[in-house]
């Protein structure tokens, strides 16, 4: 059969189209429908550029409609590209663990947060049955389960590896024609959350505890004197003592509760000017006069005389009392307290050290915190609220230095903490 040049020409379009055909259905079934659009448009391209400039009239039109059809298809694959790239934008950036495992548990993807909760790198999970390298029996029950049924599950587990943590674990099915065919986990990190619930239950509970005693010893022996006692000429003077101690004693954790409520808000401002450090802590020695000569103990304020600094003078007033008052109050009979200053780069270090009882090692870490104390019986004796050293800490804080304390016990302490020159 002789083909003239117009059959030819047809033919070899149908054959073009009937090879683009076999590429698309190809690429779907190799799931990669990415590569067969690339190499159709590519043929489409070669094809069309020869079509187009040999033949007229209907040739013509369908180099036009096929150079449209891939103008079409090159928008598409850019279309699909920018949406992939914003889908990875989204998922590097998510505060929140991903994990994407197929029907068989192995896992299909994961995003950087995962990496760091679980401390390994995504191309030692990708590709990997899930248990095999994260060895969480909690999760992969949970994944197994959504596999199986194809319903979302949420629950809160406490990781105790590579370090303890609280993760609330959200687990969706992923469907594909209306079939399970993977799971997708969110992984949120609830472990910062649930410590500030504790420390807010803790502080309540604290608070509550340390009104309460005074209280219901006020109550108490005014009860005793409305009871006959009130004309026990031995007794009524002694009790009505006992009540203004604990009376000073509520007065002094409600004012240490506002101090420490205004700290900790952020409106809280810093008046802050140069000073002479020297001079204020001759202020604060004088104030405790009476205490120092009750005990008999010796304090040397070996500060350099001209030392200024450039920080809250009341604030800091209020942070060289405590750190004196605790040195007094903590040490022993003829005990002595010593106050000295080093300088660093760019902080001075201000150190009140003392030969008192000291602080065994294990409660060192905590002595900061709010309401912690060693002699808990001790310190209330002593008029203490256990809110001292977190004042101090917080107003340290703000001005931008660090505190810190080193000691042994029976020997005594070095409570210290710097301040920023500038
Ligand atoms: P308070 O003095 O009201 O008890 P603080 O917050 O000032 O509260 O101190 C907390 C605890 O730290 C004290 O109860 C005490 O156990 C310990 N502490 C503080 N200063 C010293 C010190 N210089 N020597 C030994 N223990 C101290």
């Amino acid at each position: 059969m002789k083909i003239n040049s117009y059959n030819f020409r047809l033919m070899l379009i149908f054959s073009y189209i009937i090879i683009i055909s076999i590429i698309f259905v190809f690429s779907t079934f190799l799931n990669n429908v990415l590569l067969g659009l690339f190499i159709a448009l590519a043929l489409s391209f070669i094809f069309v550029y020869k079509i187009s400039i040999n033949s007229r009239n209907e040739l013509d039109k369908i180099a036009y409609t096929l150079n449209k059809m891939a103008k079409k298809l090159e928008d598409k694959i850019n279309e699909i590209e920018i949406k992939n790239q914003h889908l990875v934008a989204i998922l590097e950036s998510m505060v929140e663990g991903i994990i994407v495992v197929d029907k068989t548990s192995h896992i299909v993807s994961v995003n950087p947060t995962v990496e760091n909760i679980f401390n390994i790198s995504k191309k030692n999970l990708e590709g990997k049955i899930f248990l095999e390298v994260i060895r969480n029996n909690d999760i992969s029950d949970i994944i197994s389960a959504v596999l199986k049924k194809g319903e979302f599950t949420s629950c809160e587990l406490t990781l105790m590896w590579p370090v303890q943590k609280i993760f609330q674990i959200n687990a969706s099915p992923v469907f594909e024609k209306g079939i399970v065919s993977g799971c997708l986990l969110v992984i949120h990190d609830m472990t910062e959350i649930r410590k500030l619930e504790t420390m807010r239950r803790d502080f309540v509970a604290n608070v509550s505890h340390e009104l309460k005693t005074p209280l219901t010893s006020i109550k108490g022996f005014l009860e005793t004197l409305l009871e006959g006692a009130l004309d026990d000429k031995e007794n009524n003077r002694r009790f009505l003592i006992i009540m203004q101690n604990h009376t000073e004693r509520l007065n002094k954790l409600v004012d240490d509760l506002l101090s420490l409520s205004h700290l900790e808000s952020k409106e809280m401002l810093l008046r802050k000017k140069l000073f002479n450090l020297y001079q204020q802590v001759v202020k604060v020695i004088t104030n405790c006069g009476t205490q120092l000569k009750k005990r008999d103990m010796e304090i040397r304020n070996e500060l350099p005389i001209n030392l200024s600094v450039n920080a809250d003078k009341d604030k800091i007033e209020g942070v060289m009392t405590n750190l004196i008052d605790n040195a007094i109050k903590f040490n022993k009979e003829k005990g002595a307290i010593r106050i000295y200053s080093q300088d660093q780069n760019d902080n001075i270090k201000i150190i009140i050290e003392d030969t008192g009882v000291g602080i065994p090692e294990k409660d060192i870490p905590r002595i900061f915190e709010r309401f912690y104390r060693v002699d808990k019986a001790r310190s209330t004796e002593l008029g203490g609220t256990g809110l001292g050293l977190s004042i101090v800490k917080h107003i340290v804080e703000l001005h931008g230095g660090e505190v810190g304390v080193e000691s042994v016990e029976g020997l005594g302490s070095k409570f210290w903490f710097t301040l920023p020159k500038q």
